[in-house]
């Protein structure tokens, strides 16, 4: 699949064509220059909710699921959803009633999908599980532990050990594949702190076979996020390949390979393989190998689910640069300052931009990398909406309360009718737990 592109450089600023990327985005319209979510307009749910404001089309976030189930439907499989992209319950329960999986790397995010479902599709990803982590999903009698570290295979094991049950497990792999994208968010290179060695696989697995309460169920990985193109997942699946013929050789036979997530997707004019292509690519080998296969997708199944709706406060032209204050900042959406991210901007009314100027949106946190967008052509005025695309993953998960900000609402839409999923929240709220 090839996009038109959706932007043009202008000397060194950035022109979003905002019907162009629209047209990339199934669930966001201009509708008589409206920016509309999923048949709602975004001015609507300003009036309703304030800014800034994350919505989510529930839809979208449907159709892109099924898009993995049907891209895989030739192999068992089990879509687990990453839930540090967007944990919001709304988000779980629209996913676990779709019948997905979850992929969580903490209790905090188990305890979440507990509220919606019950932990019997999870597997539980991350390098540093405590104790008292491991006993919270035993007593959830999860799927699978995803384990990261030798030692972890021993302490896995005396927890069960003292809770009286086994412990399903996999071992986390890293394939030393290079994922080709940003370094902080590459994880599968043998110098990254995720994951068991290529190397050390054989041996760790076998030390797991030796343990009495470990069921040793599958093999698994994740090189990184924002994969643009399908190499690295395939150069990861033929090491992985290779290492269950290994563990074959060794009397060890798994039920189920997982491939973690990280699959692109679209901000501007990045052209990620699809669900379909991505599918395609791995399809005949894990056909060939007949085990379940496990997904943890998070980005390409929520990113473009969602926006980030945002209120122009003080335009502030000055000598080198134009300034356009808006009420979200890196507290609320930290992708731009973190890693360098773009991500469009659009206004949420296309009538008058023909007078565009080259404006860096930034929020009022006290940070000079508190910037949203930099160089942007606008025509804005104070009082505009703009909405930040692709904000649905990433987005509120990452928000935090610096600088004292109230984190902002999070709002679902589906099918014409929209609903709070998470309020505003109060000031009362910045202090809570707290004690002067
Ligand atoms: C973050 C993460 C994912 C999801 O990655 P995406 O790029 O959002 O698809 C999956 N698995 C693990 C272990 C992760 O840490």
């Amino acid at each position: 699949m090839t996009f038109s592109p959706a932007s043009r450089m202008i000397d060194d600023a950035l022109l979003i064509d905002a019907d162009v990327l629209t047209q990339a985005l199934p669930y966001i319209d201009y509708q008589n220059h409206h920016l509309t979510i999923d048949g709602v307009p975004a001015d609507e749910l300003c009036q309703t909710y304030g800014t800034p404001l994350y919505v989510y089309s529930k839809r979208a976030l449907l159709d892109k699921y099924a898009e993995y189930c049907h891209g895989f439907a030739n192999i068992n499989h089990r879509i687990c959803y990453a839930v540090k992209t967007n944990s919001n319950l709304a988000v779980l329960k629209t996913l676990a009633q779709a019948g997905a999986g979850f992929d969580i790397v903490s209790k905090g995010e188990l305890a979440r999908v507990l509220q919606v479902t019950d932990g019997k599709k999870v597997v539980y990803s991350g390098v540093g599980k405590t104790k008292e982590d491991i006993a919270f999903a035993l007593e959830a009698d999860i799927d699978c532990f995803n384990v990261e570290a030798i030692s972890e295979l021993d302490l896995i094991n005396q927890v069960a050990q003292e809770l009286g049950k086994t412990a399903r497990i996999s071992l986390r792999i890293n394939p030393d594949v290079d994922a080709k994208t940003h370094p902080y968010i590459s994880t599968g290179m043998k110098d990254n702190k995720f994951g068991i060695s290529h190397e050390q696989a054989v041996a760790s697995y076998l030390h797991a076979s030796s343990l009495p309460n470990l069921h040793i169920k599958g093999i698994d990985c994740h090189i990184g996020s924002q994969l643009l193109d399908t190499q690295g997942f395939s150069d990861a699946l033929d090491k992985i390949i290779e290492l269950i013929d290994a563990l074959k050789a060794h009397g060890i036979t798994l039920e189920h390979i997982d491939l973690g997530g990280g699959l692109g997707v679209r901000y501007i004019d990045e052209n990620p393989a699809s669900i379909a292509e991505y599918a395609q690519t791995l399809l005949p080998r894990l056909q060939a190998l007949g085990l379940t296969l496990y997904l943890e997708p998070g980005r390409s199944l929520v990113a473009n689910s969602g926006v980030l709706l945002t209120r122009v406060d003080v335009l502030k032209p000055t000598e080198f640069k134009n300034f356009a204050v808006v009420d979200a900042s890196m507290s609320e959406l930290i992708r731009p300052a973190l890693y360098e991210a773009v991500m469009a901007i659009i206004p949420a009314n296309n009538e008058h931009q023909d007078n565009p100027k080259v404006w860096d949106i930034v929020g009022s946190v006290c940070e000079s990398s508190d910037v949203l967008g930099k160089n942007r052509l606008l025509d804005i005025k104070v009082g505009d909406t703009l909405a930040i695309t692709g904000a649905g993953a990433y987005g509120f998960t990452m928000a935090s309360n610096y600088n004292s900000r109230p984190r902002p609402a999070e709002v679902m839409v589906d099918d014409g009718k929209h609903r709070l999923i998470r309020q505003r929240e109060t000031l009362d709220d910045l202090w809570k737990g707290e004690f002067a």
